[in-house]
């Protein structure tokens, strides 16, 4: 049974990089990988495409086309298979329900779920849309990771997202610091972490790389193996590979998560 899980955090905090990067790193190491970005920007996979923009399903399925697996599955980095289900039009459907009906398709047409290592899933960070609940109630997530910065919002962000997950009874993996360079970030998301009953998993450093890479279609880890940061993505990719230390998390109140911030 492949290992699935899904990257949490806030818009813009970083989840398509780490994603894409974590599945080169593993496909570096021999795994069998998928990505499914479940995003409404469809672009978890880009740097694992040299930058090309795939189909979504969900464009697809409004075209109301015959699908094949072709269509909707593309061949990456290292044989990463890329899947984008895309979003709902903006102002009306529910991005959760999408994610369902694109789901169950791409499982009918495709063994790109059930015949391979890993599964991740880079879901939308909105913790009030149905995109959050739908993987994890479908049974389709067996581990979570939240994503967070030191920074205020994004930390406001991951202990909603445990909220919701506490609620769902969804055990939570770990907490991973995609840093912005705000002062004692390390020690902040250490200690969000460890309040939350989770342990910090990666700290990953705001580099320029990441930027330039993306710019040009890579990942790090494809573009520029030999630099500090894939180091750190192979790091954590072999531990999300290796570990399974995983409990519900106990959710913080306001007012601790705004102390945390200024230690
Ligand atoms: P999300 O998927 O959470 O919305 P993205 O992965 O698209 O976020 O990242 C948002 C922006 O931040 C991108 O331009 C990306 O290149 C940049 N970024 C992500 N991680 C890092 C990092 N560690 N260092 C520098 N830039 C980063
Ligand atoms: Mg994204």
């Amino acid at each position: 049974m492949a290992k699935q899980i899904a990257i949490y955090g806030k818009g813009g905090i970083g989840k398509s990089s780490t994603a894409s990067n974590v599945a080169a790193a593993c496909a570096d190491e021999g795994y069998r990988v998928t990505i499914i970005g479940c995003d409404p920007k469809s672009d978890s996979s880009i740097t694992l495409l040299r930058g090309r923009r795939i189909p979504t399903i969900m464009d697809l399925m409004r075209q109301g086309v015959d699908i094949r697996e072709e269509d909707i599955v593309f061949d990456g980095y290292k044989g990463v298979k890329c899947v984008e289900i895309g979003g709902p039009e903006p102002g009306i459907g529910c991005a959760g329900r999408g994610i369902i009906v694109a789901i169950s398709l791409l499982k009918k047409t495709s063994k790109a779920i059930e015949d391979t290592d890993l599964v991740i899933y880079d879901v939308p960070g909105d913790i009030v849309c149905g995109g959050f609940v739908a993987p994890v109630k479908k049974g389709l997530v067996s581990e979570a990771y939240v994503l967070t910065s030191g920074e205020y919002m994004p930390l406001y962000a991951a202990n909603n997202i445990c909220k919701g997950l506490s609620r769902l009874e969804m055990p939570l993996n770990g907490v991973i610091c995609n840093s912005r360079g705000a002062p004692n970030e390390e020690a902040i998301v250490s200690e969000f972490a460890k309040e939350i009953g989770s342990q910090l998993l990666a700290f990953i450093p705001k580099d320029v790389l990441v930027q330039t890479c993306e710019r040009e279609g890579f990942s790090v880890v494809e573009k520029e193996p030999g630099s500090a940061i894939a180091a750190v993505y192979r790091k954590l990719a072999r531990s999300i590979m290796t570990k399974s230390d995983a409990r519900v998390p106990e959710p913080l109140d306001d007012a601790r998560l705004r102390e945390l911030t200024k230690i």
